[in-house]
Parts: structure tokens; C-alpha cells; sequence
């Protein structure tokens, strides 16, 4: 058999697609991969996977990877060797600095890179260009459930740990379809559902399978979270159920938070959600009385205009309820991408260091000016801007030049037709990826980078472990990986930082970040992880809060809330709400999943989904082709007619189409964070001729 055969290599790596983090053996044997072989030892799935993590690597040998740097010329690219493009990158970054300032260049980090990635993409924005202008792909997804934590709690990342999920008493999950974006988390839910009677709450517009599964389903109008969250605040201060002794102890506000709560009766949040006064009820007896509740919270509840204050409204009811700082307690925003919260804890982020310190901190400011050698004044002091804002000054002339690692920004940002004519504005643009993506196609070099398996570094699952992945094969062709990428254009602008190992990166981040402390590749070999913050010993955190809170006088705040209306809404011509998201068998735009045989054949074609009602109003039968029109411009797809949506509530997968759905999507955002509202997208729907 293969397996017996010379060559056998078994090497332990991360999961680059969704946030669970899943480690395992990798078996190759030359450039194959053979086979994907999780094991006990694993720190967040132990010997589980999905169809992703087991199945979709045949994009690491795609004939389509990038193998050479490409160069622009005459309209159209050219491959060059790696000294020319660098050289070329550097000069043109340097001069866009020197002609038009320090702000006038944007860094957008990858979500899907390493820690130690994030960190270089940072300190080439911050110390060599001088501008806080980074970003990662947070800004589009968990950003605003961030903002949420650290107006209440003070971490941002989930309160404990998988295993927290798992011997929750209850566990509620909100606007996150954990079955297909989060496989394995949910699959331990499941477990402890059916064989340990956990409570399973599920509030999300579209009745997915955790839905299907739940004890108790609410099905909310859209938009209308924060009503219901903050009406169950209210039921529990109104029905004896708040944790006083907790309040007491450790949460400052409580009295004009309580009175913030005054307009949320029963009555109002029935008549806004549409979720029946009695399921209420049943939702706060059950929470309220609970002995250890987990609340799960993903892009349904923040990309909305108001997804930050969602977050919050979440979160005050965790504190209401007293579930923060014990086993099985605790909020829990469901990070994305395999490296999203890392991407952010490393620095890729507007307003932060690494660590998340303020970078209008002057002392975090001096100490990470002392720790790249640098006197504070070279550092910016200005909040820089994020993804978003990037985009939109791109448009407007007053970002020249954009660096874009690893992200599909031309596809995922909303309004894609905004986000291809401010491409179109830029004097330069840089991408790094593996293929020639749809982002790539505008830039003027882009420099082939390696997928995790040909590197080294570490990832931060969404659980805040870090988890460090070797080397499985060699970099294909000329592809290197973008830590030696970010070290040796460094060099070429004057920044010989010599780093020959990912390791002496992440030691200068811990060097340097008090979050960071305690971390070192050799407390990371093999099986071994980390969750942050990490002391200096080398002690770290599976469960935050649990002596008290990361604020100045050591306790949480309930946040007082309104509640707003979405930006965009169904109307009398745009009559259709239109919800969107991922599917198991795929992955955002699909550039990995799309070149991997095995998994896109499962799923090769998108559709939009259509409730039997809407079906039977308009004519719409299984397969018709429809055609959904926003504001913005149209789309087609084939209809799928289900009860997984309701009523004028349309869902379409984020994975196909050209456009795809941001061509849909508008610019309305939450004024907090600059999170496109995704979710709220009003459509008409044209029932086309055609199966
Ligand atoms: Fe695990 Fe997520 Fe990868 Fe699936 S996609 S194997 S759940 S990390």
C-alpha cells in the first residue's frame, strides 16, 4: 500500500480555513498529500475535522499558483525575478511616502498569514512608512463584536474555551450558523446536547441545522437583536434573576444601565423582533436561571449598521446574568478566518499595537518605539485608517499607494464596484497571494507567497490559542513565504531586521508586547499551545475574567444602549431582504476551495434561497433562474426553494458568482468600526425564464 512505501512524512500542522483551529498530521510523501490524520493530542478538536480541513488542500498544487513575481507593464504583466519586483516595490512605497506623506499608503494584513506575518505587515506600515493606515479582515466580520467586548468586558476574544462551550449548562447561539462556518465547535455542541441534556438556544433569521437541533428557536426580524437581548436584561433585573452579588462585586454602571432598559418591555421587543412574548419568557427563565451560559455570536448579528452595539447588548446580558469569569461562562464571537484574531492580537489593526495598545498611548507608544529602536516620535500617534476607510480614500485621491496580502478585497469588500473603481485610482498597488486573484488583476506587482503548509509560524485560534504549524513541503517554484517576502523588502528600504526563522520574530513581539510575554517557539513545539495573555513564566488563559477585568479599576461596565433601525431596509420597490453568508463546503471567495477537486464538486454552483411562501407568490419553482436586483446593480442565480428561510427573506451564499453578492451590497456601515452592513441589503427579485 501507498502507506508502506519510502518517503512516508508525517508532519503536524494548522487548519488554514475557519477559526476552530483544528491541528493535525499532514501526511505527504514528495509534493503529495496523501492524507489529513487528526489526532487526542490536538488542543481544540482533538481527532475531529470537517470536509475543509480534511479534503481541501489540492489548491497547494494547483497549476495556477503563482511561481514568479509579476510586474505590470504596458497594461498587462510580465514575470520578473524577485530583486527586480522588490526593488521596484520598495522604490515606489519610499516615494509615495516621500511625495505625498506617510498617510497616503494603506496595509491591508491576511487573516489567513501567520502571527509573525501580521507582525512584519505592522512594522513595515508603523516603522518604516509611518502610518497606522493597517488593517485586516476583521474590519468586515468580528470588528464591531470586538467594540463590544471592550466596552463591557476588556478582551478582545472569547471569554474561555471551547471546552467552556462544551460544559456550558446552556448555550445560546446568535446569528452564527456554527454547523457549517465553525464544524467541529459545533459538533462538540451537539455532543453535549444530546449526551449531557446542555440547552441549546439558536436566534437567527434563518433556521439552519443548530436551529433545526435547538431546544428553544427564535426567529427574529431582521436587525432586531439588540430589542430582544436587551429585553431579557430587562426581564432579568424585573424578575429577580440579574446576579446581584456579581453586579455588586464587579461591574460598575448597573443603576443607569437599568435605567436604559426602560423602554425594552416584553411588549416592545414582541412587537419589533416578532419573536412571541412567551418564547421570550422561556429564553430569559432559561438563561436567567442557569447555573453557566455561553453566548456564540457571529456575521449575523455584526454585520449590520449597528453590529457593534449588538455586540454590546450581547454582552451586558452575559454581565447581567453574572456569566462571566467561571467554567462554561462567557461570550463568544466566532472568529472566521483561521487567522483573524491573530491577525488583530499582532497589530494589522488601525487603532492598536500588538497586544492591543492604543497607539495614541504615549507610553505603549514609547515602549514600542524603544523595542524597534526608534525614538517615539517616528511612530504616529493618529489612529490610521481601517480596510474600509482605506478604500473610500482610495477613491477620493488621498491614499496613492496599497499593499494587500493575502486578501480578496476586490470580491469581499462591500460595493464591489466602489471598491474596483478606487483600485482603478491608486498610483501603485502591491498584492501578495497565491494566485492571480480578482484583487491581483488590478495591482502593478504581485509577489507569489506560500500557503501555510510551505512555511513556518503561528496561528491564534478564535478560542485566542496559539498553535504553531511546521513546514510540510517546500515553497512551489519561486513562491516564498511572506515573512521572508516582508523581511527582505524591509531590507530594501533600509531595515536590515536579519530575521532568518519565524521564531525570532514572534521572540521580538514578546520582547516588546506584555500580552505576548511568556510566548516562545519552544513552549509552543509540537502539541503544545497557548492561550493569551501569556505572563512572563509562561502562564497562560483559558478562561479570562476570572480576577476580575482588564480595565483601570479592575471591573466590567454595562453599556446603556438604543436601539437603531438598519441603514437599509426591505421597501416598497426593494422589497426582498437579502441575507448572505458561507456554506460548509466552501470558503469566501473559493480560491482555495475552488482548486481543491474533492470539496468543490460537492458544491459547484451557486443558488439563492427562496421561502416556500415567497415561491408561491411569485411562481418560483425549484431551479428557476432569478434575477436580484439592489440599488447598486443585479445578479443571477438559480432559486432553491426552502424553509430554512422565511417569508420576503432571501439567502444567498458569499462563495460564487461574477460579481458575486457584493456587487449587491451597499456602503452603509456601523459608524463605530466601518464594518459593512453585509446583512442589510434590500433587493426586488425577477423571475427569469430560464431552469
Ligand atoms: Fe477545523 Fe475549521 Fe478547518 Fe474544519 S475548517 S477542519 S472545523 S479549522
Amino acid at each position: 500500500s501507498q502507506w508502506r512505501q519510502p518517503g512516508l512524512k508525517k508532519t503536524k500542522t494548522v487548519c488554514t480555513y475557519c477559526g476552530v483551529g483544528c491541528a493535525f498530521e499532514m501526511w505527504t510523501r514528495d509534493r503529495h498529500i496523501l492524507k489529513v490524520q487528526p489526532t487526542p493530542e490536538a488542543p481544540a478538536n482533538g481527532i475531529s475535522t470537517c470536509i475543509k480541513g480534511k479534503f481541501a488542500w489540492d489548491f497547494v498544487n494547483s497549476e495556477k499558483r503563482l511561481t514568479m513575481p509579476l510586474i505590470r507593464e504596458n497594461g498587462r504583466f510580465r514575470e520578473a525575478g524577485w530583486d527586480e519586483a522588490l526593488d521596484l516595490v520598495a522604490r515606489r512605497l519610499l516615494e509615495v511616502r516621500d511625495t505625498h506623506g506617510p498617510d497616503s499608503l494603506g496595509f491591508i494584513g491576511s487573516s489567513k498569514a501567520t502571527n509573525e506575518e501580521a507582525y512584519l505587515t505592522q512594522k513595515i506600515a508603523r516603522l518604516i512608512i509611518g502610518t497606522n493606515n493597517v488593517d485586516n479582515s476583521s474590519r468586515y466580520c468580528q470588528n464591531p463584536a470586538t467594540k463590544g467586548l471592550f466596552r463591557t468586558v476588556g478582551y478582545g476574544g472569547d471569554a474561555g474555551s471551547i471546552q467552556d462551550i462544551e460544559r456550558a449548562e446552556v448555550v445560546v447561539i446568535v446569528g452564527s450558523n456554527t454547523a457549517e462556518n465553525h464544524p467541529v465547535i459545533a459538533s462538540k455542541i451537539k455532543a453535549a446536547h444530546k449526551l449531557r441534556g446542555q440547552k441549546l438556544i439558536v436566534v437567527d433569521p434563518r433556521k439552519h441545522e443548530m436551529a433545526e437541533r435547538a431546544d428553544l428557536y427564535l426567529r427574529p426580524n431582521a436587525s432586531t437583536d439588540l430589542v430582544w437581548a436587551s429585553a431579557l436584561s430587562r426581564y432579568m433585573f424585573d424578575n429577580d434573576l440579574a446576579d446581584r452579588p456579581f453586579l455588586e462585586r464587579w461591574v460598575n454602571n448597573v443603576d443607569e444601565y437599568r435605567q436604559s432598559l426602560a423602554p425594552f418591555t416584553l411588549e416592545y421587543a414582541e412587537s419589533l423582533t416578532g419573536i412571541a412574548r412567551d418564547d421570550l419568557i422561556e429564553a430569559a427563565e432559561t438563561i436567567g436561571r442557569a447555573r453557566s451560559v455561553c453566548l456564540l455570536w457571529a456575521m449575523g448579528i455584526t454585520q449590520h449598521s449597528h453590529g457593534s452595539d449588538t455586540s454590546t447588548a450581547l454582552s451586558n446580558l452575559l454581565l447581567v446574568t453574572g456569566n462571566y469569569g467561571k467554567p462554561g461562562t462567557g461570550g463568544y464571537p466566532m472568529r472566521g478566518h483561521n487567522n483573524v484574531q491573530g491577525a488583530s492580537d499582532f497589530g494589522c489593526l488601525r487603532n492598536m499595537y500588538p497586544g492591543y495598545e492604543k497607539v495614541s498611548d504615549p507610553a505603549a507608544r514609547e515602549r514600542w518605539a524603544k523595542g524597534w529602536g526608534v525614538r517615539p516620535e517616528r511612530l504616529s500617534d493618529q489612529v490610521g485608517e481601517g480596510n474600509f476607510l482605506m478604500v473610500q480614500s482610495a477613491e477620493k485621491g488621498a491614499i496613492k499607494a496599497m499593499y494587500i496580502i493575502g486578501e480578496e478585497t476586490a470580491f469581499s469588500d462591500a460595493n464591489t464596484h466602489n471598491v474596483h473603481s478606487a483600485f482603478e485610482e491608486l498610483d501603485f498597488m502591491v498584492v501578495q497571494d497565491l494566485f492571480l486573484s480578482r484583487t491581483a488583476e488590478f495591482a502593478d506587482v504581485v509577489l507569489p507567497a506560500c500557503p501555510s503548509v510551505e512555511k513556518e509560524g503561528s496561528y491564534v485560534n478564535t478560542e485566542r490559542r496559539i498553535q504553531r504549524s511546521y513546514q510540510v513541503l517546500e515553497p512551489l517554484g519561486d513562491s516564498r513565504p511572506d515573512w521572508r517576502i516582508l523581511t527582505e523588502l524591509a531590507a530594501r528600504m533600509g531595515h536590515d531586521w536579519g530575521y532568518t526563522h519565524p521564531s525570532q520574530i514572534m521572540a521580538e513581539c514578546a520582547r516588546i508586547s506584555p500580552m505576548f510575554a511568556g510566548v516562545t517557539y519552544a513552549r509552543l513545539a509540537g502539541w503544545k499551545s497557548l492561550q493569551w495573555p501569556v505572563a512572563a513564566d509562561g502562564t497562560d488563559s483559558p478562561l479570562l475574567y476570572t480576577d476580575g477585568f482588564p480595565n483601570e479599576d479592575g471591573n466590567a461596565n454595562l453599556h446603556p444602549l438604543e436601539w437603531q433601525p438598519p441603514e437599509e431596509a426591505a421597501d416598497e420597490e426593494y422589497d426582498l431582504s437579502l441575507d448572505n453568508g458561507r456554506m460548509l463546503e466552501q470558503f469566501q471567495g473559493a480560491n482555495q476551495t475552488g482548486r481543491s477537486t474533492g470539496i468543490w464538486g460537492q458544491v459547484p454552483h451557486g443558488f439563492v434561497e427562496v421561502s416556500p411562501e415567497l415561491a408561491a407568490e411569485r411562481g418560483i419553482e425549484e431551479g428557476t433562474w432569478v434575477r436580484l436586483s439592489s440599488r447598486r446593480d443585479s445578479i443571477e442565480f438559480p432559486a432553491v426553494i426552502t424553509n430554512r428561510v422565511a417569508g420576503h427573506t432571501l439567502f444567498l451564499p458569499i462563495h460564487f458568482g461574477k460579481p458575486g453578492v457584493n456587487a449587491l451590497t451597499g456602503e452603509h456601515h456601523d459608524p463605530d468600526v466601518h464594518t459593512p452592513a453585509y446583512k442589510e441589503t434590500a433587493v426586488k427579485l425577477e423571475v427569469l425564464d430560464r431552469r
